[in-house]
């Protein structure tokens, strides 16, 4: 049996998935702040035959090791390591949007180069050209939200002040927002666009050229055949696809972008469906 988990930074998620028919057999869902990891897999695995386990982490992954999270606290780095040891059980263990992006490979039936960038609390991507990750040397590339943009006042989570997260992100909305005291709460690219503001255009303006720019830039680089757009602010906000398609022209190379489709991600459960792949 398999046990396919999605920890995310609210919920933790898991599945018990048959090998042979792969028919779900149980479907369980735990806080992430209130749940110890370790505990809660040794726990399932004293009552149930797991043979394999395989988890989508919001966090930095390399080589089945936990290298850092911004919203789970790590209490054991060496997770496969772990497992391995103490019960003789293969882990596979990668980043959730890594892992979302292998679903999203064979959910669009591609065959060449896909680039899935999401805007949710942050800005990441991730590349599968040929069903495979394109993972850089320590599992890190496509950390499209620490490419330089414009100077920020507000520095990125990582300390810059120029990576495009700062301005093209959740939580850059909600600190902006925050900085400039706006009387804002909740949808904020919505809200935003309806108050009378010079500070909220400039908020807006940012936003939108970060995401054409960072796109554009991808794009550029990696010639891909799909881009696929998913994350929060992204579903939200669907008029962000069109104002993309719109405008992203004007940074890009004319002849890269002609055989280059940009879509909206359609895949509700995206990061679990791609542990399926991290188990093979
Ligand atoms: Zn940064």
């Amino acid at each position: 049996m398999l046990l396919a988990m999605d920890i995310g930074g609210t919920n933790i998620r898991y599945h018990l998935i048959d090998s042979k028919n792969q028919e779900n057999i149980l479907s369980q869902i735990e806080d992430t702040q209130t749940t110890a990891i370790i505990a809660l897999i040794e726990d399932i695995i004293s009552r149930y035959h797991i043979q394999r386990i395989a988890i989508a982490y919001a966090g930095q992954v390399d080589n089945g090791v936990i290298l850092s999270s911004p919203n789970i606290k790590v209490e054991e780095p060496y997770i496969a390591k772990y497992f391995a040891d103490h019960h003789n059980i293969p882990l596979h263990i990668e980043n959730d949007l890594k892992s979302a992006a292998l679903a999203e490979y064979e959910f669009w039936g591609c065959s060449g180069t896909m680039v899935v960038a999401s805007i949710g609390t942050g800005f990441g991507a991730a590349i599968v050209e040929g069903g495979k990750l394109i993972r850089g040397s320590h599992n890190l590339a496509g950390e499209i939200g620490h490419i330089p943009f414009r100077y920020s006042e507000i520095p990125c989570g990582c300390g810059n002040h120029y990576c495009v997260e700062a301005s093209t992100s959740g939580r850059a909305l909600e600190k902006w927002i925050e900085y400039h005291s706006l009387p804002i709460h909740n949808d904020p690219l919505q809200n935003l666009q309806t108050i009378n503001d010079p500070r909220a255009d400039t908020i807006l303006d940012n936003f939108h050229e970060g995401l054409i720019y960072a796109i554009a830039t991808t794009i550029s680089l990696l010639n891909p055949e799909i881009v696929v757009l998913g994350g929060g602010v992204i579903h939200k906000n669907r008029y962000l696809l069109e104002l993309l398609e719109g405008q992203i022209d004007k940074y890009t190379l004319a002849t890269s972008l002609k055989k280059t489709k940009i879509v909206l991600s359609e895949l509700e459960d995206a990061p679990f469906r791609g542990t399926l792949f991290l188990a093979d």
